[in-house]
């Protein structure tokens, strides 16, 4: 059975002590729950962020991004080596903001992949399209051809520890949400993409999360899809409030 998720991506956002105010109220009120919670922050916090967080077995800690080198001359790179060195478990890989501001494509992803596995850093690999992209319904093309390209080398072992997360470009940070039906055609259709090439039992192991200005007031309908097993939270994540709701809602 795939997992129930709430992660945080908090982007470039929050100064140092204003990060470890946000996990800290985060945990005071973190519900009973067995969902696994994530936060995302900066590099610069992993360490005290993951600190905080290691006596709660359900909350993990991800890096926003590694590079797909292993060390060496690389000035201002963080390797997946380092990011595991400071007790983070995760590393978000592909994110639409790295695609279109930093030109990361599925070659260099896959590599980003292959690194973060290496380490026993869990992936959480980001598809989606963009409004012209959907407008012109090809919309699953993108998303066949972002996964196949990024994840298909992998084996059984290792694709198991894979989470993917939907996330419609148009959705992202604009207010916009897909529809929970929306959503769910294209959690349905990687569900197929990975039971193809993987078989039921590990397409049903594997966590697929919606991302796309999710928030408290219209994650229910989302949260209620067969194939949606939890949320990418982006904005909402910021907020301790509505980031603890949405744990509760995935509860
Ligand atoms: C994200 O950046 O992963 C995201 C989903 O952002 P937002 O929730 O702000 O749209």
């Amino acid at each position: 059975m795939s997992e129930k998720i709430i992660a945080g991506n908090w982007k470039m956002n929050k100064n140092r002590n204003e990060a470890l105010d946000l996990v800290s109220s985060v945990l005071q009120d973190l519900p009973d729950t067995s969902t696994k919670v994530i936060f995302a922050p900066p590099y610069l916090y992993l360490e005290e962020v993951a600190r905080m967080c290691a006596d709660f077995s359900n909350v993990k800690v991800a890096a926003q991004n590694c590079s797909h080198f292993d060390k060496g001359a690389y000035t201002g790179e963080i390797s997946a080596q380092m990011i595991a060195s400071v007790n983070a478990d995760m590393v978000i890989i592909g994110h639409s903001e790295r695609r279109e501001y930093f030109g990361e494509e599925e070659l260099i992803l896959s590599e980003k992949v292959n690194k973060a596995l290496k380490y026993n850093l869990q992936p959480i690999y980001c598809v989606g399209e963009s409004l012209d992209q959907r407008k012109a319904e090809e919309h699953f093309d993108i998303i066949e051809n972002q996964i196949a390209k990024a994840l298909f080398h992998l084996d059984e072992e290792n694709m198991k520890k894979v989470v993917i997360a939907y996330e419609p470009v148009w959705a992202i940070g604009t207010g916009e949400t897909a529809t929970p039906e929306q959503a769910q055609k294209i959690h349905a259709f990687i569900r197929k993409l990975l039971t193809d090439q993987y078989g039921e039992e590990i397409a049903k192991s594997i966590s697929i999360l919606y991302g796309g200005s999710c928030k408290p007031a219209n994650a229910q309908g989302l949260f209620a899809q067969q194939d949606i097993d939890g949320g990418l939270i982006g904005g909402a994540s910021l907020v301790a409030e509505d980031f603890v709701k949405l744990i509760e809602m995935r509860s």
